[in-house]
C-alpha cells in the first residue's frame, strides 16, 4: 500500500512505478544491454526527480555512457523502459525525444570547427520555429561565457571553451532534463571550476542534470546525491560523503588510474 502522505518516506524504492513518482522526470525500468555475452547494463532500475543535479561515477567499463545512450535512444535497451516525464520512451526515435526536453552532451565532442561559435549555437535552435534564434543563440553564449568569441571559429577555441559550447548546445533548448558525459575529462582546474559554476547555475534555475564524471573533486563541488554504477548494476546510491566514505565503493575502484 502507498503512503503517499509519510514526510519519512522520501528515497524511492529501487523499482519504480510512473504512477507513484510523481516527481520523478526520469525512470528507467529493468534497463538491460547485452552486447554478444557481455551484459553492460544489467537490470537497472535508476530514477532522478525534478530538479536534481545526481552524478553517475563507476569505474572504467561499469555501464555509464551505454545507460546514458539508452536513456537518449541512441542504442535500443535488450530489456526493459525508459520513461521520461512519465511517458514511455523506449521505442520512441532519439531526435524526438530532444524534443520532449531530453538533451545530452556525449562523451566525444560533436562541434562544428569551420563554424563560428555562434553558428554552433544556432543549430539546435533550429529545430525550432522561434524567431529570437539570433538572440537566443547570444544569451546562451553569455551563459557559457563565450559571448567574447562568438565569431571565432569553433575550431580555434581551447578544449575547455569547446566543452562549455558544447554545453551550450545542449542547454539552449531548455531541456527539462540534461544529460552529461564526463564534461569535464581533460580540463584544467580554471576550466573544470567554470563548468561546475555554469551547471550549478543552470540547476538552480532548475534544469534537471544526470552528469557522469570521474573527476570526484568535481563530483563534490555540483552534487549531492551520486549513484555508483558497476558492472552494469547500481552498486551505491547516496550522498557524496557516505558514497566516498564506502569501502566497498573505494574498492571497486582499486586499480583504477581515476
Ligand atoms: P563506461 O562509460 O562506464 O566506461 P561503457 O558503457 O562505455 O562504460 O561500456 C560498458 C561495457 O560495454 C564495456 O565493457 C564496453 O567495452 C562495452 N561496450 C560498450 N559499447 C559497446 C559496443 N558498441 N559494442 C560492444 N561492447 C560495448
Ligand atoms: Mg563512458
Amino acid at each position: 500500500m502507498s503512503t503517499p502522505s509519510d514526510p519519512t518516506v522520501r528515497i524511492e524504492p529501487a523499482v519504480a512505478s510512473t504512477d507513484t513518482d510523481r516527481d520523478a522526470v526520469l525512470v528507467t525500468e529493468n534497463l538491460t544491454k547485452r552486447f554478444g555475452g557481455l551484459t553492460a547494463v544489467d537490470s537497472v532500475d535508476f530514477t532522478v526527480d525534478e530538479g536534481e543535479l545526481r552524478c553517475l561515477i563507476g569505474p572504467n567499463g561499469a555501464g555509464k555512457s551505454t545507460l546514458l545512450e539508452l536513456i537518449t535512444g541512441q542504442l535500443s535497451p535488450t530489456a526493459g523502459r525508459v520513461y521520461f516525464d512519465g511517458i514511455d520512451l523506449t521505442d520512441v526515435p532519439s531526435h524526438e525525444r530532444i524534443d520532449a526536453g531530453l538533451s545530452v552532451k556525449f562523451q566525444s565532442p560533436h562541434i562544428y570547427e569551420a563554424l563560428t561559435v555562434a553558428q554552433n549555437l544556432q543549430i539546435p535552435l533550429q529545430r525550432t520555429d522561434r524567431d529570437d534564434i539570433r538572440s537566443a543563440a547570444h544569451e546562451t553564449l553569455e551563459e557559457v561565457g563565450l559571448a567574447g568569441r562568438a565569431d571565432a571559429p569553433a575550431g580555434d577555441l581551447s578544449h575547455g571553451q569547446q566543452q562549455r559550447l558544447e554545453i551550450g548546445m545542449a542547454t539552449t533548448l531548455e531541456p527539462t532534463l540534461m544529460l552529461l558525459d564526463e564534461p569535464v575529462a581533460g580540463m584544467s582546474v580554471e576550466e573544470t571550476a567554470s563548468v561546475a559554476d555554469l551547471i550549478r547555475s543552470l540547476n538552480d534555475d532548475g534544469m534537471t542534470f544526470v552528469v557522469i564524471e570521474h573527476d570526484m573533486d568535481f563530483v563534490r563541488k555540483i552534487s549531492d546525491q551520486v549513484t555508483v554504477l558497476n558492472q552494469g548494476s547500481i552498486f551505491r546510491q547516496g550522498a557524496i560523503e557516505e558514497i566516498e566514505a564506502d569501502e566497498a565503493v573505494q574498492r571497486i575502484y582499486l586499480g583504477e588510474d581515476a
